[in-house]
């Protein structure tokens, strides 16, 4: 059975007509309804850390994957309760370099700087059932980078979170901001040894045909995804034909 990873980013009332990236805003009403309708076709939503045995084929079932890129403070407010409503867990990809900052790299493009968690936000976010994956130190795009700062975004990131974070088995699970990655990215993905890494490639997760664990595509969700949108994006090859 395929699986869908799926792709939030923030969880809040979407800004204004014409606010840049307001689309990558899901209200919580919205986020409501979408876990309630998982849940009610019988899916399971699991952090990178509980889906990766259904991934590599180890085990079977009606799962999702939930992911939350970039560490927004709202997904703590707004996210972890519904989550914890429908029992669901998911992963939060962070930026190492911004615990408690703001989406910095977004500001010359125009885009509203808003909170991310902070050591405490974070720590609560694991306490409350849910997973902090890596999205580098600086949110970096990694094919522009020379071979030491793609070392320390990806490997020193790691560090930085295992050192910052009491969560078991450390920070095993990575996401390329951006969606930008090429081999020696992955590579170093690979030396720093984390179990899973996910790009903003669209499709579900087909385990039957040996996907590369550390280049996983998701299934975006945006302001507009309505609960029937998502439904068939989960459920059909929607996601996976329109990957063309
Ligand atoms: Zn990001």
């Amino acid at each position: 059975m395929a699986i869908p990873i799926l792709m939030y980013h923030q969880i809040a009332q979407p800004g204004p007509r014409g606010t840049p990236l307001r689309g990558l805003t899901v209200s919580p009403r919205m986020f409501a309804q979408h876990m309630q309708m998982l849940r009610l076709l019988g899916y399971r939503g699991l952090s990178m850390g509980a889906l990766d045995p259904y991934l590599n084929g180890e085990r079977s079932g009606r799962v999702v994957g939930i992911t939350f890129d970039d560490g927004y403070l709202n997904n703590l407010q707004n996210a972890l309760p519904i989550l914890q409503r429908q029992g669901f867990s998911s992963t939060c990809y962070v930026v190492s370099g911004e615990v408690g900052g703001t989406n910095r790299w977004d500001a010359e493009l125009g885009i509203a700087q808003v909170p991310l968690m902070d050591h405490s936000a974070l720590q609560a976010w694991i306490e409350g059932g849910q997973e902090v994956g890596s999205h580098t130190r600086s949110h970096a795009n990694l094919t522009q980078v020379d071979p030491q700062q793609l070392e320390a975004e990806i490997c020193g990131s790691r560090q930085e979170l295992e050192s910052l974070l009491t969560q078991e088995g450390g920070v095993q699970h990575f996401c390329y901001p951006y969606g930008s990655l090429d081999d020696a990215a992955v590579e170093m993905v690979a030396r720093a040894g984390y179990r899973t890494a996910t790009t903003t490639a669209r499709g579900r997760v087909d385990p039957g045909r040996q996907p590369n664990p550390l280049a996983l595509p998701r299934v975006r969700v945006n302001r507009t995804t309505t609960v029937l949108h998502l439904a068939l994006k989960c459920l059909t090859n929607y996601e996976d034909r329109s990957a063309a």
